[in-house]
């Protein structure tokens, strides 16, 4: 059997979803197939690898027992509610109990039109699905909550965006696809009871802990608060951009997903933006804390009648949780730098040693992961010369031994990020010249992020400015 179905979505009320088939494609072919998370998910790689596979993941031939359905959500996008969006173009094929009894959910985006597709054509472009897979394979490889790869095919066919291009089909894994947006789309129809049915079935997939909670609501709202308090500051400390964070592209789970315009930066700024729709900045690496709050603030509205027995308890219920954000956020950022620092015991200063590293680093345009990755060899570019020598004196009042610390800066500071020109420069091999090679080679590399890759520096290294990519396009 391909996939040992264990389905729960599909048992919610109809309102939740559509039933939708997949629609064939011409000609598919693996690009590649993730062995090592098939194997975790507890299926078999060589028959995921196999015709029957190859039918499965393109959305040629359903699997055996498999209720396929789209997700109904709506979503806050850059700021104005919209209040019907849902699985335009991905299609849930079933759920699954990996190897460590995690329920996760098989998705294929890209499998053909919904009945949420507006006027889309229900496809995605080979371009994106590399990113796709490259980025969030790289944000799993680096200990980021993320959802995850587990295959990509070509279609045979073209999909039409601003040009003709190739079609793909990307197999996502996500410990569940249930978002900010999909309480929206409930509490935007006043269907309190969807809502709260939404609700008991997160925390009992998610966070079954709040289930003995005196308010499982009000639980919930702070579990999730937390972790994505926790997710954005694990982002900003590898340098990633969401570029895109819409309320449904928010999940309940506090995993990263829906990988579009989303990029590592280069050089250090804290105002970098990476999505040419993204005019304001709205989605810019600073701003990504106050609008995670900002998303979580809408989440809190939906879950208002839950949360106490009059509306004004609720709401200050939910401010005073909203109110953790921040201090969540400082608490995993601030520990995630000292780590970076190698500063293994808290002492007063060290904020204020930390933050003057990242305005030099500002203000000399160094790069981010490369500034911080050179610190674990104690050597550092001379711009900052006088920062280091203050450094090198704090690390000499912990007595941390240097091999301790070297191994925490090591496992903190990444070598190999996706970095954008180089993540370009594969789409453009396997888009333009059918060569997947460099695809493979850069997977290969970013999967293992934290070691040392004898011969491969030009991968650690910043672009040339011949080769700056100024945007990443949207995944559509
Ligand atoms: P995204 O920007 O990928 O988060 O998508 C926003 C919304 O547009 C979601 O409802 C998607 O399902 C939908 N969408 C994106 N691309 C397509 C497409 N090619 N066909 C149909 N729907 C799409
Ligand atoms: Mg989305």
């Amino acid at each position: 059997m391909l996939f040992p179905w264990n389905n729960t979505y599909v048992r919610l009320p109809q309102r939740f979803f559509a039933r939708t088939n997949p629609v064939p494609v011409a000609e598919p072919c693996l690009i590649h197939l993730n062995e090592s998370l098939a194997t975790e998910l507890g299926l078999d790689p060589d028959l995921l690898a196999s015709p029957a596979g190859l039918a499965a993941l393109s959305g040629n031939k359903l699997p055996e027992n498999t209720e396929p359905i789209s997700l109904a959500y709506a979503g806050h996008q850059f700021g104005h509610f919209v209040p019907q969006l849902g699985d335009g173009r991905a299609i849930l094929l079933g759920e699954v109990i990996d190897r460590s009894g995690n329920r996760r959910d098989i998705q294929l985006k890209g499998a053909g039109r919904t009945p949420w597709s507006r006027g889309g054509d229900g496809r995605a472009a080979l371009g994106p699905v590399l990113r796709e897979y490259l980025l969030s394979e790289a944000m799993a490889a680096l200990g980021i909550p993320t959802t995850r790869a587990l295959a990509a095919v070509t279609t045979g066919e073209t999909v039409f965006r601003e040009t003709r291009l190739p079609g793909a089909i990307f197999t996502r894994v996500a410990a569940s696809h249930v978002r900010v947006g999909t309480f929206q789309f409930f509490a935007a129809r006043q269907d309190h009871e969807a809502v709260r049915a939404l609700a008991d079935y997160v925390i009992a997939r998610h966070y079954p802990a709040c289930a003995e909670a005196p308010n499982p609501y009000l639980a919930l709202l702070e579990m999730v608060i937390r972790r994505q308090a926790e997710l954005i500051a694990q982002w900003m400390l590898v340098g990633f951009i969401h570029g895109v964070m819409n309320t449904d592209n928010m999940a309940i789970s506090g995993e990263t997903i829906d990988y579009g315009p989303c990029a590592f930066m280069d050089h250090y700024n804290p105002s970098q933006v990476y999505s040419y729709i993204d005019s304001q900045g709205r989605y810019s690496y600073a701003n990504q804390p106050p609008i995670a709050r900002w998303n979580l603030t809408r989440l809190a509205e939906t879950l208002l009648p839950l949360l106490a027995d009059t509306e004004p308890a609720a709401i200050e219920a939910a401010q005073a949780l909203l109110a953790q954000f921040q201090p969540h956020f400082e608490a995993a950022w601030y520990a995630g730098l000292a780590r970076k620092l190698g500063l293994l015991q808290k002492q007063p200063g060290d904020l204020e040693l930390a933050q003057e590293l990242l305005d030099l680093m500002t203000s000399h345009r160094l790069d981010f992961t490369g500034t911080f990755r050179s610190l674990c060899t104690e050597s550092g570019p001379a711009e900052l010369e006088a920062w280091l020598v203050r450094w090198c004196h704090r690390l000499t009042t912990e007595d941390t031994s240097p091999a301790e610390r070297q191994a925490t800066m090591r496992a903190a500071n990444p070598a190999f990020i996706p970095r954008n020109h180089l993540v370009e420069e594969v789409i453009d091999a396997a888009v333009n010249s059918g060569d997947l090679q460099p695809f493979e080679d850069l997977l290969a590399i970013v999967t293992r992020p934290y070691e040392s890759q004898p011969g491969r520096e030009r991968y650690t290294l910043p672009p040339e400015p011949s080769q700056v990519v100024r945007n990443t396009f949207c995944g559509t």
